[in-house]
């Protein structure tokens, strides 16, 4: 099926859409090509994925926001009319993390890329597009504390002075057991964005994806890891990037944000209610 390319961008006009970056590939999971090109998008307009819709070959307007998640089974899905787009919370990790808060994504593909796993692919096109990490000061109040709870995983946002996450992971395997890590604003965001995604080589031979990221074996990985807690500093990636589905920069919010075994659902959860509780964008 021949595919729309995006929007061009006219001559630069302070409102019209600059393009940022782009990506052009195959989807790993989907093995079906991918188009993404990232344009800028007035401020305070949030994240906004369009999305080809392969039965009108026209776009379709999804704003990155919890309520517009239709799956949260293995990565997040966000879905309208029909056409869906799966893969978004590293994406997402990335442009919380760089501070990038206002963008169009056109995307032709069912999937965002997953690249090695990371947010890397997203970063390292950042950084190619001359855009430097610049997160922003944590300035919102939260008022009271959330905690979500759901079986034996629980999520807390803590009021406090910065944004932080914290999370506690707990597997029965020899090389991760139990772990916990810490991450805020103040570091480094390369020491989460770079850590990648990981699963059991069963599921990932059942997605075809053995040979491009981390699997798990019964007492090893089967590739070295970056950090010999990679996994965790995974699990803080995600929760960045589900965070991210409050709908501002989560980065913003003075809140500590502690995640014991939290996955994708309780996430997607917990940006709902910060989306209640916080101020609305002006
Ligand atoms: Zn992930």
């Amino acid at each position: 099926m021949p595919v729309t390319p995006a929007p061009e961008n006219k001559e630069a006009t302070s409102k019209e859409a600059v393009s940022l970056a782009s990506f052009s590939g195959r989807g790993l999971t989907s093995k079906q090509p991918i188009q993404v090109d990232i344009k800028t998008a007035p401020k305070n307009s949030g994240i906004t994925f369009h999305v080809l819709s392969s039965k009108t070959n026209q776009y379709v307007e999804i704003k990155a926001c919890a309520d517009n998640v239709v799956n949260t089974l293995r990565n997040v899905v966000l879905g309208k009319d029909g056409t869906r787009l799966c893969i978004v919370e590293h994406f997402l990790a990335a442009t919380t993390l760089w501070g990038v808060e206002d963008l169009s994504v056109y995307v032709a593909g069912l999937e965002m890329p997953l690249g090695d796993g990371s947010a890397a692919l997203w970063t390292d096109l950042f950084e190619k597009a001359g855009m430097q990490p610049s997160p922003p000061q944590s300035t919102i109040e939260l008022k009271e504390p959330i905690i979500l709870t759901r079986g034996d995983r629980t999520l807390m946002a803590l009021p406090d002075t910065k944004f932080s996450v914290q999370y506690m992971m707990d597997w029965n395997h020899p090389k991760i057991g139990k772990r916990w890590q810490s991450w805020d604003v103040g570091q480094n965001p390369a020491e989460i964005t770079r850590a990648r995604t990981f699963g059991t080589l069963k599921d990932h031979q059942m997605l075809g994806l053995e040979n491009d990221v981390i699997s798990l074996t019964a007492d090893d990985f089967t590739m070295p890891l970056h950090w010999e807690d990679e996994p965790v500093r995974h699990k803080m990636l995600d929760l960045v990037g589900d965070l991210a589905l409050c709908g501002i920069n989560p980065l913003r919010i003075k809140a500590k944000f502690v995640s014991i075994k939290g996955g994708h659902e309780i996430d997607v959860e917990m940006a709902k209610r910060l989306a209640a509780a916080l101020p609305k964008h002006n």
